[in-house]
């Protein structure tokens, strides 16, 4: 069995996280919870800024905010002196509320709206992660407009997809993201922003995939934005003071994943960038990464309340929770693996095998295909692990099912970070029909 961060067995046989008995807290707050280990957070974050300073390097540990977005957590991250990255009005929102240091925050997305950046301009963001041609459009107009200094990034395709196990390069990359390297766009892009006024280009972003495990990929994206900037040096006399080498470090969901400590990642990225300024007599240029699921991913758990159970004869026992795919879509949108422990009796062999289903109304709403557990009884709490990121972010109200409550642990103390939804919240933006006469207009 597979424990992380904090995560303890007590005197009861009950899982503990942070020092907080979680049957107290589903008794306290409900199920389904979502409870954050925030020391383990912290000793992430610590781990990525540590490395960094060891080797003597300027860095920016942005996190990639997507991959679980609250204010509490924003709030978390500017305590270990981490910067933002977000992705939407909605997200820098989020950010203003937490009251995040505007400078420290990094606007991405493909497909920013006019209002969008302005918004981004009216907070004074600290850089615009410029992703495609229009928006180049769009950010020129408006700092014009505004006569408002903006910092930007541009967002290159390295031409290298890093998937869990592997990387392949391809010549051109087929993504929706970024200016492709190889083809001229990122030169392009550079060329219109270049000597703009009001704009500063600060230096390169690429983030080339998700649960890596390797680091080959990210060696061949670092040598790959170092070769473009030593050319635009060359060229443009334009020096690149930001490189953005991105996140996707990969994290531990089941036993047979083996990732990295964040260490190494940083240390392998560094040693490129460090040979290549030294050889080609470059200006080191600051390094800023960007992990989501690595910084928040095993910080999560979620516990849920054991419901019904069906067996199958000979095929499988399934036993349903009172949350699913609403509150985790992973394991049905990319068959992701997930474990889990009947939280409420640790003491016992986990070792039944069983489906754990949710309950919404789809076939294909099933958590764990093979979950090893305590032999179940109804009332159980079952805790599934590692649903720290892109699990609440994209939660749904589908079938009307409120989203959870999610609470952060730390030091044997809890609190409530997001109150769990009621009917009235589900209702809250619905207008009944009005009475409208046959012929009238809207
Ligand atoms: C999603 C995303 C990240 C974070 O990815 P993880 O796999 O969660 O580390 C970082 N940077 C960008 C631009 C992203 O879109």
């Amino acid at each position: 069995m597979l424990l992380y961060g904090t995560q303890e067995v007590n005197e009861k046989g009950h899982l503990t996280i942070g020092g907080v008995d979680s049957v107290d807290l589903v008794n306290t707050y409900g199920t389904p919870l979502i409870a954050y280990d925030i020391a383990l957070f912290r000793e992430r974050a610590r781990a990525f800024k540590e490395t960094f300073r060891a080797e003597g390097i300027q860095a920016q540990v942005a996190y990639a905010s997507k991959a679980f977005s609250s204010i509490a957590i924003y709030e978390v991250a500017q305590q270990e002196g981490l910067s933002l990255d977000v992705v939407s009005g909605g997200e820098l929102y989020t950010a203003v509320q937490a009251g995040f240091p505007r400078e420290r925050i990094h606007f991405h997305g493909n497909n920013k709206s006019e209002a969008e950046l302005e918004y981004a301009f009216a907070e004074k963001v600290g850089c615009i992660v410029v992703d495609n041609f229009s928006e180049i459009e769009l950010i020129k107009r408006i700092s014009a407009m505004r006569k408002q200094e903006m910092d930007v990034l541009i967002r290159v395709t390295p031409g290298v997809e890093a998937h869990t196990h592997n990387y392949i390069t391809t010549g051109q990359e087929d993504s929706k993201f970024g200016f492709d390297l190889k083809n001229g766009q990122a030169d392009e892009a550079f060329y219109r922003l270049h000597n703009v006024e009001y704009i500063r280009v600060l230096g390169m972003h690429c983030h080339i995939g998700s649960q890596i495990f390797e680091t080959t990929a990210f060696r061949f994206a670092a040598e790959a934005l170092m070769n473009k900037m030593i050319m635009w040096r060359d060229e443009y006399n334009f020096i690149c003071r930001v490189l953005n080498l991105g996140g996707g470090f990969g994290i531990r969901y089941t036993e047979e994943d083996a990732p990295l400590a964040p260490a190494k990642y940083v240390e392998e990225m560094a040693s490129v960038v460090l040979s290549m300024t030294r050889q080609h007599q470059y200006p080191m240029p600051e390094i800023w990464i960007e992990p989501g699921r690595s910084l928040v991913g095993d910080a999560g758990t979620t516990l849920y309340r054991l419901g019904s159970m069906k067996e199958v004869p000979e095929i499988r026992t399934y036993v349903a929770v009172d949350g699913g795919m609403s509150d985790n879509i992973r394991p049905a949108l990319y068959g992701a693996e997930y474990t889990a422990v009947t939280a409420n009796r640790m003491d016992e062999p986990q070792t039944t095998e069983v489906t754990i289903a949710g309950k919404c109304c789809e076939s294909g709403d099933k958590l764990i295909e093979q979950a090893l557990i305590a032999r179940p009884q109804e009332d159980d709490i079952i805790a599934t692990f590692c649903t720290g990121a892109y699990s609440y972010s994209m939660a749904s109200n589908y079938n009307r099912l409120p989203r959870p409550a999610v609470v952060f642990v730390e030091d044997g103390m809890h609190q409530l970070v997001i109150r769990r939804e009621t009917y009235e919240d589900i209702t809250r933006l619905d207008i009944p029909l009005q009475a409208v006469k046959r012929g009238d207009t809207i």
